[in-house]
Formats: structure tokens, C-alpha cells, sequence
């Protein structure tokens, strides 16, 4: 049986989920590369109050807003909950995932049946970055430069600079639990 659709908005809009704490070369790639299949892409930073993070979720929307600004169609927010529940309230067509190895595969699978499940209209779409942002992730990215190792390259300038000042405010890149939320 076909599968019943609403009717899509004017202008496909993605969501782009995850934490970004912080953004690394790797998203910024997924976002591009979302930007030229979808007329909108939403950057939606998932407010997650179990985990203590190195940029505060409102520090996370400035940091990629600013990357972003000369781009129309990329914009970003916040959300908390079920992201089924946030894809319907921003009418989205789409949600964006980065795969970077058959390692992200088992995971994200799950994921996006699960959102299947709760809501049979919204796509997943895995995207795979530039062979070389498949190691990055900002596990890694804090532990690194925590560790006095270089990023540069890696994150987008603006993300060095403010983890540098996070660093001289004396909260330490890998300290964490010292992060303000
Ligand atoms: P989460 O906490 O949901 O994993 P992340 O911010 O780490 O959030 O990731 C958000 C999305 O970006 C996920 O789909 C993840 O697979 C993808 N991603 C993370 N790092 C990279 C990368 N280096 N290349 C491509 N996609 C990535």
C-alpha cells in the first residue's frame, strides 16, 4: 500500500540533529552538501540536559550561525524532545545524517526506524562526508585539543577560537563538567 503523504511544504526544508559541541569540519561538509539537495536546511542542536557540554547550546547556535552567514537556506535552533515531534512542527521533509563508517551504520539504523515508526513520512538521509573528516568527531576534537594537540583544520576557525577562550577562561576544552548549562 502507498504510503500516505502530506502534502510537503514550498521548499523542502531539512533537519541537520545532533549535539555540535562542537562543530567540526565533518558537519560543516554534511551541511553543504544538504544545502544543494534541500531548499532550506535546518541545523537543530539537540538541548540535552544529561550531558555536561563544552559549549552551552545558545554558544552552540551563535558558533554555527556565524559559520553559516553567508548562507541563506542554512539556518539553525534548538530543540529538546522527540525530534519526530520537532520535524513536524517545522514541517520538515527530511532528516540529515552524517555516515562515517560502517561503525555509525548499526546506530544510526535503528535511529531512523525508529523515526520511521513514529512517523512514517519523514525520510532519513545519510550523507557521507569528504573522505577526510570520516575520522572527526567532537569526542575527539575535545580530547585532542584538551591534550594541547592541533585542530586547526578540522574545525571551523571561529569553533578554535572559541574553544581557546574556553581554555584561557580556565574551563579546560576536555574538562567535562565544567561547561556552563
Ligand atoms: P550526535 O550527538 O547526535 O552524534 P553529533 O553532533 O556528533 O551528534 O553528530 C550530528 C550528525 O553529524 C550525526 O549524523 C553524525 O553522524 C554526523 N557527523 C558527526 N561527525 C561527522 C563527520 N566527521 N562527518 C560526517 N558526519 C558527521
Amino acid at each position: 500500500m502507498p504510503l500516505e503523504r502530506r502534502d510537503p511544504p514550498p521548499g523542502r526544508l531539512a533537519l541537520f540533529p545532533g549535539s555540535f559541541d562542537p562543530l567540526t569540519n565533518g558537519h560543516v561538509d554534511i551541511v553543504l552538501r544538504s544545502a544543494h539537495l534541500f531548499e532550506r536546511v535546518l541545523i537543530a542542536v539537540l538541548v540535552n540536559p544529561d550531558k555536561k557540554p563544552l559549549f552551552t547550546p545558545e554558544e552552540r547556535v551563535e558558533i554555527i550561525r556565524k559559520v553559516f552567514r553567508e548562507y541563506p537556506n542554512v539556518e539553525v535552533d534548538t530543540f529538546a524532545g522527540l525530534l519526530v515531534d520537532y520535524a513536524r512542527q517545522k514541517r520538515a521533509s527530511a532528516i540529515v545524517r552524517g555516515l562515517r563508517a560502517v561503525s555509525d551504520f548499526e546506530y544510526e539504523f535503528q535511529m531512523a526506524l525508529m523515526n520511521r515508526h513514529l512517523e512514517p513520512t519523514l525520510e532519513t538521509v545519510f550523507m557521507m562526508p569528504a573522505e577526510q573528516y570520516t575520522y572527526l568527531s567532537s569526542r575527539l576534537i575535545k580530547e585532542v585539543f584538551s591534550l594541547g594537540g592541533e585542530v586547526r583544520g578540522l574545525v571551523p576557525p571561529i569553533v578554535e577560537e572559541q574553544m581557546r577562550k574556553k581554555q584561557r577562561a580556565g574551563q579546560g576544552a576536555g574538562a567535562q563538567g565544567a561547561g556552563a548549562q
